[in-house]
């Protein structure tokens, strides 16, 4: 192997494309189908089509490899289930009396059959349906939907890499089945499923793969030696058959680092590596272990998970010292272009001048051509490319969009007194107590109320003109009207104006901060049939002028109970945004909490009492290494307490949480000094009123007593009954009596019956004081 030889070699490739479409034909024809509307037949032939274009637009763009097999009706991890034969007994029947139904009725469950659980997709916010294994788990290969779309690109005379979710990340990602005993370990599977991998390989080698990539993103993940080793004999036993494709074992989303050493040993032909975030370790790894000599090296330079035009002359430096490393060096984004948008030249919004700035899947795909010539033929083959693309980081690097010399004084000049409150905890709870005058157990809610078909169509009639925005603002306050006044009757204790005016808790903050961007068609699939459309934070932030306190201000008008004041965290407004790369995470949080820092001491001065910062997100957004950790935690908890710690000590603070187990973020959710904490703990009995118990939290906390997550309406006994075990690990002057969660996915006759029954149980358990 020469650097020389490698580097002619090279070819540009990716891991899998957006599936939905350029207007999102695929979520139209699910939910269609879903209906009764769209036929199976006719359900298949968008799909096919839909495949057809993005491989056709991937190789015309220049792609010498094109995915396939990452395509999916929903999700590609329950899809790896059916490949493997994984189905939970209870969808047995469905499935074999319609596949396309039993697949769905996994993914979404049935009037009488649950769902399988979804959760995250590591660190992204893509997520993905957890298979169910036990002890009796038979696996059985079904390769149809892996041979019928590889043999779909063939047939367009591509060349084409099917991809699969590999056997170690499979398996470690899976949970013990309803019903097995809940320490069983999925892993102890691998020799059972190995074979009918090897079937799959044998079968898409037969079909016409050359190459056939298995992904292993759980590998980039803390792994005990256990895990390592079963990786190393997975691999070990797949590189040995006989009748396979060239295997690549893909890695993204961080460094590989002890599994490395045992991929690079491993007799696979290729491996794919992260060398965005990760660069600088990976690297490292990869030179101490000698290299992959006699292997193919996948470089993702191009960052899969963000929306910058990457450095074309950093990434060709990077590619440079790969060279010599490996056999031949191609060039990849670091993870599948599943996670971003896909095309940024729909963007009509966007000034042209900053729309040169961003990359979505389609042009990431050009820049990784672009490399893959560079690398083969020099650079002088992509000069006007080099020339464009530094024209366009020089000019996102010196605009006043990504610098504003007021937020950077601003910023600068934060001390440590800054975010830290004028008196500790324990002191300012008496100044808070004599100040609210709230009842023991005291009940509240969690922001928002259903969000009804009018006031969508509220906000799409002030969009098109239908209503100008003093005929809105009568909509809302009619509304903010209503909800008062159904929880002064109710008898809650802390109110809220039930956020009305509010799309979603980022993008309406995102809409009215100057430094963020909102797109037209940014839509990523966060899960099955639903998209999101991330705002993105191009910018230093700054607030113009106050975002909710004229809402805040308007529901106090109405009551003489305290109205909590709602806003979302600098945290969250990071995690559910696409953020700039361009300085540390930190410097970008601590300038979105100035701006909220700014509405807090907006609404203290209208006169709110209580105030709620939201971070649903702080326990999703954690590093996928221990080691990155703390210095993630500490700017997190940083930004929280600078967007709060202005205010008087007779202000409540009050923070909220969902979605996670906390266990292990208990210290960090102390370090944010709020007062009072809500979390999601209604399915789960209390477990986290325990956890804080034991980590001996200090504070106010209100675990959720209402499930908000289905229609059922909890009986007044049911809520009194998870008071009292929620009583036996939190002192009563600590304990508050809210609902797992906002109540803008309810509608109205079951919040009013939940929230009647939760205050009916408050008062039981205060009576039994
Ligand atoms: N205040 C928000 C609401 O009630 C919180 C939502 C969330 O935690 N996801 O909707
Ligand atoms: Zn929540």
């Amino acid at each position: 192997m020469t650097a020389k030889s490698a580097a002619a070699a090279a070819r540009a490739t990716v891991y899998g494309y957006p599936r939905q479409g350029r207007n999102r034909e695929l979520k139209k024809a699910v939910e269609g189908y879903w209906k009764g509307r769209t036929a199976a037949s006719d359900l298949h032939a968008t799909a096919a089509e839909l495949r057809r274009t993005n491989w056709q637009q991937l190789a015309g763009a220049g792609l010498d490899e094109v995915p396939t097999g990452d395509f999916s009706y929903y999700d590609h991890v329950l899809d790896t289930s059916v490949m493997v034969g994984a189905i939970p007994e209870r969808h047995r029947a469905a499935v074999e009396a319609d596949a396309l139904d039993g697949y769905f009725a996994m993914a979404r469950g049935t009037q009488d059959v649950a769902p399988l659980e979804m959760t995250k997709w590591f660190d992204t916010n893509y997520h993905y349906l957890v298979p169910e294994l036990g002890p009796d788990t038979v696996f059985t290969a079904d390769p149809a939907k892996q041979v019928a779309e590889l043999k779909e690109a063939l047939a367009l005379g591509l060349t084409a890499r099917p991809v699969l979710v590999g056997p170690v990340t499979y398996l470690l990602l899976a949970k013990p089945a309803p019903g097995v005993a809940a320490d069983f370990d999925p892993l102890t599977l691998l020799d059972r499923l190995l074979p009918v991998y090897a079937e799959v390989l044998a079968d898409l080698r037969a079909a016409g793969a050359e190459w056939v990539q298995l992904d292993e993103p759980a590998l980039v993940q803390d792994r005990t030696p256990a895990e390592l080793n079963a990786a190393e004999r997975a691999y070990r036993d797949l590189g040995r058959l006989t009748d396979r494709p060239k295997l690549l074992v893909a890695s993204y989303f961080d460094r590989l680092g002890d599994a490395l050493p045992v991929l690079a040993k491993a007799p696979v032909d290729g491996l794919a590596l992260d060398f965005t975030e990760a660069a600088a370790a990976n690297l490292d790894a990869l030179a101490a272990v000698g290299g992959l000599p006699g292997k193919r090296l996948v470089a993702g330079v191009v960052n899969g998970r963000n929306i910058w035009v990457n450095d074309l002359g950093a990434s060709l430096t990077t590619l440079g010292t790969l060279l010599g490393l490996a056999d031949r060096v191609d060039v990849s984004a670091s993870c599948s272009l599943l996670h971003v948008p896909l095309d940024a030249a729909t963007e009509r919004d966007i000034e042209p001048q900053i729309l040169r700035w961003l990359a979505f899947a389609r042009q990431k795909t050009a820049e990784i051509v672009t490399l893959a010539k560079g690398l083969a033929r020099g650079t002088d083959a992509i000069g006007a490319e080099l020339a464009a693309n530094r024209a366009d980081l020089a000019s996102r690097a010196s605009s006043p969009i990504t610098h504003d010399p007021a937020v950077r004084a601003r910023t600068a000049a934060v001390t440590e007194a800054d975010a830290r409150r004028s008196q500790p905890y324990a002191e300012r709870t008496a100044a808070q107590r004599a100040h609210l005058g709230l009842p023991l157990l005291p009940t509240t809610t969690i922001g928002s109320f259903p969000q009804t078909g009018e006031l969508r169509t509220a906000r799409a009639d002030l969009r098109t003109g239908r209503i100008d925005a003093a005929g809105y603002e009568e909509r809302i306050r009619a509304e903010i009207q209503e909800v008062i006044s159904f929880q002064e009757k109710a008898g809650l204790d802390v109110l809220v104006h039930g956020e009305p005016e509010r799309n979603d808790m980022v993008q309406y903050f995102a809409e009215q901060l100057t430094g963020y961007l909102a797109t037209q068609h940014g839509w990523v699939q966060s899960y099955g049939t639903r998209y999101v459309r991330p705002p993105i934070l191009a910018g230093d932030i700054s607030r113009p002028e106050p975002m909710t306190v004229r809402w805040t201000r308007y529901a106090q008008s109405l009551s003489d109970r305290p109205v909590k004041g709602m806003l979302t965290g600098p945290v969250t407004m990071l995690a559910w945004s696409f953020v700039r790369d361009d300085q540390p995470l930190g410097d970008t949080a601590r300038q979105v909490a100035l701006a909220l820092r700014d509405e807090v001491g907006d609404l203290e001065e209208a006169g709110t009492s209580v105030i709620q910062v939201d971070e649903p997100a702080l326990r999703e957004t954690l590093p996928l290494r221990a080691a990155d950790r703390p210095a993630y935690l500490t700017w997190a908890t940083e930004a929280f307490r600078l967007t709060t710690a202005g205010v008087r000590p007779d202000t409540q603070i009050h923070t909220h949480m969902c979605y996670a187990e906390f266990g292990d973020i208990v210290q960090a959710i102390d370090d944010l000094d709020a007062d009072v904490i809500s979390l999601e703990a209604a399915r789960s009995h209390m477990q986290v009123a325990r956890e804080l118990a034991a980590h001996g939290y200090p504070r106010e906390a209100g675990p959720g007593v209402y499930d908000i997550h289905s229609p059922r309406v909890p009986s007044a006994e049911e809520a009194a009954e998870l008071l009292r075990t929620g009583l036996r690990a939190i002192p009563a002057e600590r304990l508050w009596v809210n609902p797992d969660c906002g109540l803008k996915t309810r509608a109205w006759p079951e919040t009013r019956a939940s929230l009647e029954n939760l205050v009916t149980a408050a008062r039981t358990v205060r009576g039994e004081l």
